[in-house]
């Protein structure tokens, strides 16, 4: 809107509250708060005091989303806000943004509008340093891996069957395939290595599965690093370096406590991306949440064929976290653009593109059923939409008998009018009797499982497995790991592998380019398409609007 001030002026003219006062909306006592900064804090679980009753979970998602995300974040902090305003003992948890896509091209993540948690820009900067402790342990990990090798290699281990890989939070394509070790004897064994983002890695999964600080060691000692010169998986429990590992993430394990523009309590934890991961903030976080809270408002990431699906069959089985009530966000903008309108056009009103574009959000909505539970969509309302768009969408959401509010929490911020009914009808779904249960069983094998989420939840006719992917299906099952849940790595933008297919498009099939086993999150990443574990920067990347001014107020962050 032309008169909305940007999302960092809004959150930097905001008047916070001291995080005491936070704390105590929240339930957490005082003692279990580790200030960092005047309006950040971390909070150690083991100082909160177990309650009897344990809260609701509200899990938010969304349809397929365009390239600038429908408003998930945005939604979760506007309902949760709205919840709160009602009376509702709420705490929000949030995913920490990567600032692989805040410099790149999607801008921050703590939401937008009137509807953030704040201080925005530390959030999406450094924060609590979270995401550095996550790498030092990741590359800890590598130069101590490197290290074993150079000096004499007792395990035997094949560097050139190395399956773990060095990380850094950016976008940095030219890190993706690199040489290491050159230059002599003295300088460690050249191999062929890479660099993956952050929180596309296995010590972000294993942080953010982890129910405490034990459990973290003991997945952290499962991770394989690679094979021995005789096939033999050579795991970090090998190394003898999982004590190390897990004194580096000690601090960083502990949930960061801030709160929205309307001093609402939101946790905000650990952030692996939902493309390339599972797509969800720490279990230990949501445990905190619903400790504390009556209902929890939390956030899977990207469109709900992969942020959902992994809650539901990741998260939701590494802890007791299944969804008492799903919100399944959509838009009028990516409903035209499922409906064939370009990227650019999408301010203006094309009944026919909206009516074709509901093929997509009727495709989610019959999967979020398969899960046994019954979505509310929020349609989050942009400056563009016309009331007509909205009734007509509000309508066709009933001929489906889903129930579905407008929410225009970014504009009017969830303490303001604007949430009120989709928070009505989200207290409507939490008394209703949910069946959750996952999509498959554990003991199907590992393909299987894959080509149970690609028919089911994708709308694929089959799954097709590369040459690689293959072999390693024949090592999975021989390692014994064949009853492990899945982490299906690709786009958000379409239901099947290609990015540029969408809609709710049939006939197509998945493919499967390779399969990586990671015992320490516990669970298979099958890549498929193009999908990549590092991503490139865009043309112009979003750093290129940003600045500080000399007294060290930030500019440009969106
Ligand atoms: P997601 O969590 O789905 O990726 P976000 O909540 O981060 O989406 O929102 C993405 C961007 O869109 C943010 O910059 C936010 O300010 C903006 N946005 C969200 N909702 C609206 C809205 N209703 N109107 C205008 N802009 C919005």
């Amino acid at each position: 809107a032309p008169d909305m001030p940007s999302d960092l002026e809004i959150s930097r003219r905001a008047v916070l509250r001291p995080m005491a006062e936070i704390a105590r909306a929240a339930g957490i006592p005082e003692e279990a708060l580790e200030p960092y900064g005047r309006h950040k804090a971390k909070v150690d679980p083991l100082l909160v005091p177990p309650r009897s009753t344990r809260g609701k979970v509200v899990l938010v998602t969304a349809m397929s989303p365009t390239p600038a995300g429908e408003g998930k974040s945005t939604v979760t902090v506007g309902l949760g806000d709205a919840l709160a305003k009602a009376g509702v003992n709420t705490v929000i948890a949030l995913r920490e943004p990567s600032l692989g896509p805040v410099l790149g091209l999607k801008g921050g993540a703590a939401g937008g509008g009137y509807s953030q948690v704040v201080p925005m820009e530390d959030i999406n900067l450094h924060f609590t340093g979270d995401f550095h402790a996550i790498t030092t342990a990741n590359n800890a990990l590598t130069a101590l891996l490197d290290n074993h090798i150079y000096q004499g290699n007792l395990l035997g281990i094949d560097p050139r069957r190395i399956t773990f890989r060095r990380v850094m939070d950016m976008n940095d394509r030219s890190l993706r395939d690199i040489v290491i070790g050159l230059g002599g004897p003295t300088q460690g064994t050249p191999r062929q290595d890479g660099f993956d983002i952050t929180v596309a890695s296995e010590i972000m999964a294993v942080f953010c599965l982890a129910r405490d600080l034990a459990d973290l060691k003991a997945r952290l000692a499962r991770i394989t690093v690679g094979y021995t010169y005789d096939r033999r998986p050579v795991t970090v429990a090998d190394l003898g370096i999982e004590g190390a590992l897990t004194l580096l993430l000690k601090d960083a394990i502990k949930p960061n406590l801030v709160q929205t523009l309307a001093g609402t309590p939101a946790l905000v934890h650990g952030g692996p991306f939902a493309n390339i991961a599972h797509g969800c903030n720490s279990v230990i976080a949501t445990e905190l949440a619903r400790n504390v809270a009556d209902v929890v408002v939390t956030e899977a990431g990207f469109g709900a064929d992969l942020g959902a699906e992994k809650y539901m069959d990741i998260k939701a089985r590494a802890a007791d976290v299944a969804p008492d009530a799903v919100v399944l966000v959509a838009t009028i903008r990516a409903l035209k653009m499922h409906g064939g309108v370009p990227r650019t056009e999408l301010g203006r009103p094309d009944p026919a593109a909206l009516e074709a574009g509901t093929a997509n959000l009727g495709r989610h909505i019959g999967n979020i059923r398969k899960f046994g539970v019954e979505p509310v969509v929020a349609v989050n309302r942009f400056p563009t939409d016309t009331q007509d768009e909205l009734d007509w969408l509000l309508r066709w959401c009933r001929t489906q008998g889903v129930q579905a509010a407008a929410a225009d929490v970014w504009a009017q911020g969830g303490g303001g009018p604007g949430g009120d009914e989709l928070a009505a009808l989200v207290l409507a779904a939490l008394q209703e009797p949910v069946d959750f249960h996952h999509l498959y069983p554990l003991e199907l094998p590992v393909a299987e499982k894959i080509r149970t989420v690609a028919r089911e939840i994708y709308g694929a006719d089959d799954v097709e497995f590369s040459p690689q992917a293959l072999r390693r299906l024949a090592e999975i099952t021989a390692g014994g790991w064949d009853s492990l849940p899945v982490c299906m790595a690709k786009t958000q933008y379409s239901f099947s592998d290609d990015a540029a297919l969408l809609g709710a498009p049939t006939g197509f099939t998945l493919h499967v380019r390779d399969l990586i086993l990671k015992t320490g999150a516990g669970f298979v990443v099958a890549l498929t398409g193009a999908v990549m574990t590092m991503p490139g920067l865009p043309k112009t990347p979003a750093a290129l609007a940003m600045d500080v001014s000399p007294d060290g107020t930030p500019q440009g962050l969106s």
